[in-house]
């Protein structure tokens, strides 16, 4: 019998790193957090306890294999460590990127699921394979732990064909599965849901947008509690200006830069996934801090790439009140989301027309859950801080329990 209260190791496996955290359902606390970087070049742990100093192992990580077995080790090291033995581990929950139309919620792994992770490798070609490794490794270390898959695209599958279709042959559908199928999953269903409680909305009747608002970002319309849209598509290069990713342009771009640069296609779209976006735009950074910091020592170009990033999020905002014909509340996560009061205020300077005021005062707080709307705005804006790994870990209690 599984007992309601686990410890659950949640691993977040990319192609060269790995994050963790071990999660304790029952105060729904992380006991430790950490990430083993640099996987199959040298190899470092960052691992910090609960309460404790961060510790940094630096030692050889050839596989992933070996980087989990260290996570396992600083879990029960006699002076960082927060188990006695690793036998309290009761399951681990894997982040999976993408579990194409197969996987439409969480599900136990076993050999069928990861047979069907694999044949959606080739719409994720960097991640799945990776997330997989980090699922053979766990089930070779740690023999008779249950393993969970919880899909960044599950959440986003109640769509309908109107919002996940492209406009392209029929038979590339068909074939290759080319459709929406969005991202972040995780986190707008958190969000969304914690909403839903937060603002006291019927789930039955209720229209949310979420805003994921980070390195990476995405917008999705929640209505009734279930994904109508979201603005990743395929892949996570649609929608948003981003961090690094350009977002929605006109396809006939890529074409027309591989002949301007000389390039290949990967070549080119390496570009617009990791030297595009607000990096591109500013050519000062990535990260929204640097780019305030510019603007207000007034470069123009990092200024304009906050406004375009901003832009973009009112214009996607604008697009999902008309397709849920209306909007109850609108709310920002993530790193962005969660901190940066110029970004919501310049998106939501967009929608005074609707009736929204936001009181300032409280827009000017971050990293907390609050209400930043004015008690007579028509619809609530709120915060929501998402934790991905928390719904993971509950994910991964609800399925055994
Ligand atoms: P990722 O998609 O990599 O998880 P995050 O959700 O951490 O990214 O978002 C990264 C962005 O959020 C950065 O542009 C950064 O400026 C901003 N951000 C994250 N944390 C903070 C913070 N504490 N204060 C201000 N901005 C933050």
């Amino acid at each position: 019998m599984w007992r309601y209260e686990m410890k659950v190791l949640v691993i977040n496996c990319g192609s060269s790193s790995l994050k963790y955290q071990l999660i304790d359902s029952e105060t729904g606390k992380a006991m430790a957090v950490g990430l083993c970087e640099r996987i199959g070049i040298d190899g470092r742990l960052n691992h910090t306890p609960a309460g404790g100093e961060k510790v940094v192992v630096e030692k050889d990580m050839p596989d992933h294999e070996v980087a989990i077995r260290m996570v396992l080790d600083a879990l029960v090291n006699e002076e960082h460590g927060v188990l006695k033995d690793l036998k309290e581990i009761d399951a681990v929950g894997h982040r999976v990127v993408h579990g194409g139309d197969k996987f439409t919620k969480s599900v136990i792994i076993d050999e069928e699921v990861m047979a069907g992770v694999e044949e959606c490798n080739p719409l994720a070609p960097l991640h799945n394979p990776a997330n997989l490794i980090g699922v053979r490794a766990c089930q070779t270390i740690m023999p008779g732990v249950p393993n969970i898959a919880v899909f960044d695209t599950a959440f986003h599958q109640t769509m309908e064909p109107v919002a996940y279709m492209y406009g392209l042959p029929y038979e590339y559908y068909e074939k290759y599965k080319v459709r929406r199928y969005g991202f972040h999953g995780t986190s707008h269903s958190f969000v969304s849901r914690r909403a839903l409680q937060m603002l006291k909305l019927d789930v039955n009747d209720s229209k949310v947008i979420v805003c994921h608002l980070g390195n990476g970002s995405s917008i999705s319309a929640v209505k009734n509690g279930k994904v109508m849209d979201t603005s990743m598509g395929m892949t996570p290069m649609e929608g948003l200006v981003m961090g690094t990713r350009c977002g929605d342009i006109d396809p006939t771009i890529v074409e027309y830069l591989t002949h301007q640069l000389g390039k290949s296609i990967e070549e080119v779209m390496t570009i617009l996934n990791r030297e595009s976006g607000v990096l591109g735009l500013s050519g000062v950074s990535s990260d929204f801090r640097d780019l305030d910091a510019a603007s207000n020592e007034g470069n123009e170009r990092a200024r304009m790439a906050v406004e375009v990033f901003s832009y973009r999020a009112a214009k996607y905002i604008g697009s999902y009140i008309a397709a849920m014909n209306g909007v109850d509340a609108i709310v920002f996560t993530a790193g962005l989301g969660e901190n940066n009061c110029v970004v919501r205020q310049q998106i939501l300077s967009h929608f005074g027309y609707m009736g929204i005021a936001i009181d300032e005062e409280a827009n000017s707080k971050r990293g907390e859950e609050m209400i930043i709307s004015t008690p007579d705005s028509k619809v609530t804006v709120a915060v929501i801080p998402t934790n991905e790994e928390l719904a993971i870990a509950r994910e991964t209690v609800e399925l055994l329990k």
